[in-house]
């Protein structure tokens, strides 16, 4: 593993130039410079040797070589085809005794090489379900050591390969938050994740009620994980230097809470709650429960005051209240219910 080379700010221009890439801001294309942050970020994702890992993002390579030294499999999704194309080629230069074994070019139906051509252009058009591509680099034994998927991310349903036990990646800030939950909520086989985004989007991740950034993304991860901000990262080790500070999360898979109803009847309560911020629940949710009144039952009923605003309830609270609004609709009548 030692051999490996990480890639470094001269090589990541050259790269970039040889290829053609104009990093663009609407796909997030802010590239990592800097060995020492990918090897930070592979390690408090705690990467063991032989794991699947799933990154979202590669663009250059910078952490899908980190990762590889850490010895994992990984299995990259990335949007853009010009950089996924570039990939293979990039890690089996740095990474000895890797060969392209497997290209899945079928799936490439109806995507020509002038859609191939400009990053921008793709931008207009996402997200954009199918097609994708699928890449495998394998090592001398056969193991798939790196599957490329030319996917836009919040598309994926499903991905080859073993299923991921960690998510590591560098996220595209524009759609980090939905990226992040839809990899949460799709692959449960996710039992960690390591992710760079915006400082203040890092803020709202790891946010306990009552804070002031404690929002909707912090409930809805809740759900899933517990989420802690681990590093904050300076802009000085991405090329371009986007506008913003970045930081590290670490997130740790947990039981969702105990709920009779579905995580979709208590997202809609999150999202109503924290609609109008300012509200107390009782009008905050009365939306959602038909009237500020039934709304107050509800909330009385999950054993909370209706005063409360949605910034002090925590995920646990949320799903208590989605139970209550449950247990208060009246049940659609089934076939052969007769109508009093
Ligand atoms: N991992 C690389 C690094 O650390 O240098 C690049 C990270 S860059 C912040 C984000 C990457 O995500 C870019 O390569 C971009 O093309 C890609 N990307 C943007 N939107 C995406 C999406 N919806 N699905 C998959 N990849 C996406």
């Amino acid at each position: 593993m030692s051999a490996i080379t990480l890639l470094g700010p001269a090589e990541i221009r050259a790269l970039a130039e040889r290829a053609g890439v104009r990093p663009t801001k609407t796909l997030g294309q802010n590239f990592v410079l800097d060995a020492g942050t990918v090897r930070k970020i592979v390690r408090q994702a705690d990467v063991v040797a032989g794991e699947r890992v799933v990154e979202v993002g590669p663009g250059l390579g910078s952490l899908t070589l980190g990762l590889l030294e850490a010895g994992a499999d990984v299995v990259a999704v990335e949007i853009d085809p010009v950089l996924a194309r570039l990939l293979p080629q990039t890690v089996a230069a740095h990474v000895p005794g890797l060969t392209v074994a497997d290209a899945d070019e079928s799936r490439l139906a109806g995507l020509s090489d002038a859609d191939e051509s400009r990053p921008a252009d793709l931008a207009d058009t996402a997200p954009h379900p199918a097609p994708s591509r699928t890449v495998v680099l394998r090592d001398a034994e056969g193991r798939a050591r790196l599957t490329v998927v030319t996917q836009d991310a919040l598309t994926v349903t499903a991905l080859p390969g073993p299923p991921p036990t960690a998510l590591v990646a560098n996220l595209p800030y524009n759609v980090s938050v939905p990226v992040l939950l839809t990899f949460l909520e799709r692959f449960d086989s996710l039992e960690r994740g390591l992710v760079m985004v915006q400082a203040e989007v890092a803020d709202r991740l790891a946010a306990p009620p009552g804070s002031r950034t404690y929002g909707i993304p912090s409930a809805k991860v809740a759900w899933y994980a517990s989420a802690r901000r681990t590093a904050t990262v300076g802009r000085a080790v991405f090329w371009p230097a986007p506008h913003v500070d970045s930081a590290l999360v670490r997130l740790d898979r947990r039981e969702p809470p105990a709920a009779t109803v579905s995580r979709q009847d208590v997202f809609a309560v999150v999202d109503a709650a924290f609609a109008q911020r300012r509200k107390m629940l009782r009008s905050a949710l009365a939306g959602v429960a038909g009237s500020s009144a039934a709304a107050e039952q509800a909330v009385r009923a999950a054993g909370l005051d209706p005063q409360v605003r949605g910034e002090q309830v925590d995920v646990v609270g949320f799903a208590r209240i989605a139970e209550a609004l449950g247990a208060a609709r009246p049940a659609t009548p089934g076939p052969g219910t007769v109508a009093p």
